[in-house]
């Protein structure tokens, strides 16, 4: 899958070493070559006009929201999909993780991080940070499946941020995690590459927010998973629980 996270990431260690979790654990030694973002800017130019919709803007709950998106026509990506991915979890979670947009497992399951991405998520989660899945909040930037598992375009992210910022909004998390070059880059309105803004503290409105690389990228190079370890154990120490 192209996904996100997919530039060169940074080599030099920005937190102090600690053991990484087994799971987290090159399976492969072998260094893979980096795959360098191609073409199209993932920041979305402009914010669709659902942003600036009444009805979104006074939707109160999770679920209100998920009625005001409906059988979603708003853009392309709803010719191909099966299911709208919505989001799942704790509507009042500390902590979010927010991802690009559902592959061929979460088109089919209407749940995101499912597949194997989502495998090694969930064991960031569950064994890396020792909290439960049904704990945090997992979305994604695209509620809809791209064609061919292709990168979401401009007008796409355009048209489906709105839903990812009332989400946002109505949660209120004091962390969010950004999973790889799609939701770092919408969601700082940033052209920064993943490599550079991976590591730091950011805020999006108001609210602390850590990007990490994506899961998906991390099955392809084993060896960057040492990273996210350092920014998981950031986001632990952040919360209190490491
Ligand atoms: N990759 C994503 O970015 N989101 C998902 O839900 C699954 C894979």
């Amino acid at each position: 899958m192209e996904h996100s996270g997919r530039g060169k990431a940074s080599s030099a260690p920005r937190f102090p070493d600690s053991p990484i979790p087994r799971f987290l654990s090159p399976s492969s030694p072998r260094p893979q070559p980096p795959v360098t973002p191609g073409g199209v800017s993932p920041v979305a130019t402009q914010v669709g006009d659902l942003f600036l919709s009444p009805t979104v803007q006074t939707v109160q709950s999770l679920e209100e929201l998920r009625a005001e998106i409906g059988d979603c026509r708003r853009c392309k990506l709803c010719q191909g999909r099966t299911k709208i991915v919505f989001g799942v979890g704790n509507p009042r979670a500390e902590l979010v993780f927010v991802g690009e947009g559902p592959g061929r497992d979460e088109d089919l399951k209407g749940e995101p991080f499912v597949g194997r991405a989502g495998q090694l998520l969930t064991e960031i989660i569950t064994k890396g940070m020792k909290m439960r899945r049904e704990d945090v909040y997992i979305a994604n930037v695209v509620k809809c499946r791209p064609p061919e598992n292709r990168n979401p375009e401009p007008d796409e992210i355009a048209a489906c941020e709105p839903f990812l910022v009332k989400q946002l909004d109505l949660i209120k998390p004091r962390i969010i995690v950004a999973l790889g070059t799609f939701a770092a880059q919408t969601l700082l309105k940033s052209k920064t590459p993943i490599s550079r803004l991976r590591g730091v503290w950011h805020t999006y409105q108001g609210i602390k927010l850590m990007p990490t690389l994506h899961p998906a990228y991390l099955l392809r190079n084993p060896n960057d998973k040492r990273l996210v370890w350092q920014d998981i154990q950031a986001v632990l120490r952040e919360m209190g629980r490491l």
